[in-house]
């Protein structure tokens, strides 16, 4: 597997009763993803005329940056999925709109070639969070000098007003300086 472009199965090079792939050390995905631990994992696959019907698993971690504060971080995955893999030349337009709309899984191949390459690249991609956060309670920078706020704060001040629990618990603060006075 030197050339991971190159790796993948003609459709008609799957014998009928199905085919186990598996694979480990997987680490030159291109540029697209940061691996930090290279992925392993299997592909089943199993020909239904002209479909290709595909479980698999796949395991690794991958370094992504924080949406809010930029650090970047560690994100393991681990991810189970099932796909059709059907050619690309047998779906017209509207097809394709309605197999969205049923938001099922599919994906597709082209004269005849599975690639391996494009499948773990795209299930990792799919496994990847929709928000990237480096932990859910992350504080962010500040908008105005830039520090990051999980490891300094500021004096800008501005940054409270931003989430709803900061504004709760002014609020309640204020309830408490009633009360005191
Ligand atoms: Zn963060
Ligand atoms: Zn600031």
């Amino acid at each position: 597997m030197h050339d991971l472009k190159n790796w993948g199965i003609l459709l008609e090079d799957i014998p009928p009763e199905g085919l186990k792939v598996e694979f480990e050390n997987i680490s030159d995905l291109e540029k697209d993803f940061n691996i930090k631990k290279p992925f392993s994992g299997y592909f089943k696959l199993k020909k239904l005329g002209i479909e290709v019907k595909v479980e698999g698993f796949l395991k690794g971690v991958i370094t992504l940056k924080c949406d809010r504060c930029l650090t970047s971080y560690d994100f393991p995955i681990e991810h189970t999925f099932k796909l059709d893999i059907k050619p690309r030349a047998s779906l017209n337009i509207e097809e394709e709109k309605e197999l969205s709309e049923e938001d099922m899984e599919v994906s597709f191949y082209e004269n005849s070639w599975i690639s391996f390459y494009e499948l773990l690249k795209e299930e990792i991609l799919l496994s990847l969070p929709y928000k990237k956060l480096c932990k859910p309670d992350c504080k962010g920078l500040c908008p105005i000098c830039g520090t990051n706020l999980n490891e300094a704060e500021c004096k800008c001040k501005v940054h409270k007003k931003e989430s709803p629990f900061a504004i709760l618990k002014d609020l309640l603060s204020n309830k408490n300086l009633e009360k005191g006075g």
